[in-house]
């Protein structure tokens, strides 16, 4: 195995406010710990250092995640030794070791340290000071100090694993990070560059500052669909799941719901999955007649399989006759119940197009939709 993170989460986190260690509150709707975690497990085996105290939380935030827990020290020093003792038997080239606070890292950030490791024997970010930088005493400036050569220092801070493993047994004392302590044993760090979005959550504002960041990082997905269904004879049309007494029905092979279609083919194309052909052939008679309830079912059920939530979906339906106003309640409560969605999410409408082309003269319905889905 080449490369492994050890997490350091056994602190407290008495500045951040709000009782529970900062590294278990939740930001942006999931734990910071659970945030980090994720960003740092595509890139190798991970070890998170927690507090015995915290042993029922953190075991719940890597739920589905191949994260080994292990207890910390009374110490940031002892608390990463321990995480590193914790991986004699994985045996990595590299470790990466990063503060649970740094939720927010980039994913640039971790593959340039591990790049700068083919190199150098240590590689950490940090970002150069340009502020102006002042000594003070008693609320007054009592003098100014040159920023040259000087940079604010992050994690992950990366080394060859026996290299860090034996720094840290040599080392005695207390150590700002694992930097210092790899230095102490005579090991280069060379300087990667940082990221003003790789912050650390210490105060009670910087969760607001987490959360702007992680929300950036949202993945949100726009579709759009069509349809058209043509009349023929009959007495009722089924119209976003509602059946509609009319003087025509709609033709088609399944119950020819032209709406449900438009808003399950939008979905589809958010997730850049074809549309309903492609999963519901046309030619299987197995559909013949089915309600289209199954096919946006299925789309829902896709969605949420890739982990996404739908956010919202309009539709606009397009004919002169019926008259969808009345219906369009009913329609809206009926997609929500099948799509599992609050009402105030499902938007059904309609519009006449003044009796030009083929809706205004009454051959066929048309319908226009589009979702949106957000992966948080
Ligand atoms: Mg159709």
């Amino acid at each position: 195995m080449k490369t492994a993170f050890v997490i350091v989460a056994a602190g407290r986190g008495q500045r951040a406010g709000g009782g529970l260690p900062k590294q278990w509150r939740e930001v942006a709707g999931k734990p910071v710990a659970r945030w980090t975690l994720e960003a740092v497990a595509p890139f190798g085996k991970v070890v998170m250092v927690i507090h015995p105290d915290d042993q029922a939380i953190a075991q719940e935030v890597i739920v589905g995640l191949p994260v080994d827990l292990v207890f910390g020290a009374a110490d940031r020093s002892g608390s990463v030794r321990a995480g590193l003792e914790a991986l004699i038997e994985a045996a990595p080239e590299q470790v990466l070791i990063h503060d649970v606070a740094r939720c927010c890292v980039p994913a640039q950030v971790i593959t340039d340290v591990i790049a700068a490791l083919e190199t150098a024997p240590g590689a950490a970010p940090a970002l150069a000071v340009t502020d102006a930088l002042w000594t003070g005493e008693a609320g007054q400036v009592s003098g100014t100090q040159d920023r040259s050569g000087l940079y604010r220092a992050q994690t992950p801070q990366g080394f060859r694993y026996a290299d860090i493993l034996a720094a840290h047994r040599a080392f005695d004392g207390q150590a700002a990070d694992d930097v210092e302590v790899a230095r102490a044993a005579g090991l280069d760090v060379a300087i990667v560059p940082g990221s003003e979005g790789n912050l650390k959550i210490t105060t009670p504002e910087d969760f607001a500052r987490a959360a702007k960041q992680l929300r950036i990082k949202m993945d949100i997905r726009l579709g759009n669909g069509y349809d058209v269904h043509a009349f023929e004879d009959g007495d009722h049309v089924i119209l976003c799941g509602v059946k509609i007494p009319h003087s025509q029905s709609l033709k088609g092979h399944s119950d020819a719901d032209v709406g449900m279609h438009a808003v399950t083919d939008a979905l589809y194309g958010a997730l850049a999955e074809g549309d309903i052909g492609r999963h519901f052939p046309p030619s299987d008679p197995q559909w013949k007649g089915a309600a289209s309830e199954i096919f946006l079912k299925h789309a829902c059920d896709l969605a949420r399989a890739k982990g996404y939530e739908i956010s919202n979906v309009d539709c606009t339906l397009i004919c002169e006759r019926p008259k969808i106003g009345p219906h369009a309640s009913e329609m809206m409560q009926e997609m929500a119940r099948i799509m599992g969605l609050e009402m105030d999410r499902v938007s059904i409408k309609a519009t006449t197009s003044e009796r030009l082309g083929f809706t205004g003269r009454e051959e066929g319905i048309a319908a226009f939709a589009t979702a949106t889905l957000v992966k948080p």
